[in-house]
């Protein structure tokens, strides 16, 4: 936070010395936001954020089921510093698709996290993640039951689009397998997410379900919803290793082979199915 020397507040608004032109003998004129960190002064038009209130007020506004009506701007979030950019690196990332996504770094509440946007529009996103660089290891900030559709920016309308539960499953396909992939953060689709989807699935001629290991009922019944929602368009399965946490963990040859076998969906029955999945993992071991 910027060191103002903070003289009064009203309700929306902390009033202070400018740093600028006041000496702090004349009457203070800067106006410091309470709701988005922004400032002026009225006597110099020394302006500008701070972003570490921006960032706050975004976190108290986080539980509002209205979140996704709102949006952000990415000009208060910093851009990448060593810490939360070694983490993406070494997670297999490459600085183009950093730059892709999105990705920033930020310092809050004394730890190091990784900001993750959504679908960016003139600096500008509806929804993010935010992840602790906590011992080495992330945490999820939880979306809203109206979360949308994660990763858009990486999509570019060819052939294929897959589904994934996370963002960097999504972007390890993306770049093991070349294909389209969005994350659902989570196995299921939210009603909003399937808003989305009907009209972001358009242009793709084929569907991909490709949710964690160890989900087949969940990725199944997913299939199931698509084939409802998309009867016109080919939904197919991908299968992971059991021991390959996401796509990021696969090598080329792996993952494709396993693309390859995918399995059409028909009207089978949930018994037929596993069968299926089970001949299937005999095969590819
Ligand atoms: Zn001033």
């Amino acid at each position: 936070m910027h060191d103002f020397d903070i003289v009064k507040e009203t309700s929306t608004h902390y009033i202070a010395h400018c740093p600028n032109c006041s000496d702090g003998k004349k009457e203070p004129k800067l106006y410091l936001s309470k709701d988005n960190g922004k400032f002026i002064c009225f006597r110099c038009n020394y302006s500008g954020s701070d972003p570490d209130m921006a960032l706050n007020s975004v976190f108290e506004n986080r539980p509002d089921p209205e979140m996704i009506t709102k949006s952000y701007s990415l000009d208060l979030i910093p851009n990448l510093d060593s810490e939360g950019a070694l983490y993406l690196l070494k997670r297999g990332l490459t600085r183009e698709v950093i730059e892709l996504y999105g990705f920033k770094s930020y310092f809050i509440w004394g730890k190091s996290c990784v900001f993750i946007p959504n679908r960016i529009e003139n600096n500008i996103t509806d929804f993010f993640q935010l992840r602790f660089i906590d011992n080495g290891e992330f945490r999820y900030y939880t979306a809203t039951s109206t979360k949308p559709l994660f990763g858009i920016q990486g999509l570019t309308g060819t052939d294929t689009l897959m589904l994934a539960e996370g963002i960097f499953t999504a972007i390890g396909a993306k770049m093991k397998l070349g294909h389209d992939c969005i994350s659902l953060l989570g196995k299921t689709l939210t009603v909003y997410q399937r808003m989305q989807l009907e009209s972001l699935a358009e242009p793709y001629k084929e569907l991909v379900v490709a949710l964690d290991a160890q989900t087949y009922p969940q990725s199944y019944s997913l299939a199931r919803t698509l084939l409802e929602m998309f009867p016109e368009k080919r939904i197919s399965l991908i299968l992971l290793a059991d021991d390959a946490d996401d796509y990021a963990d696969m090598d080329r040859d792996i993952a494709i082979k396993y693309f390859n076998n995918r399995i059409k969906l028909s009207n089978s029955s949930d018994l037929g199915f596993i069968k299926v999945i089970n001949q299937f993992k005999r095969k590819a071991v």
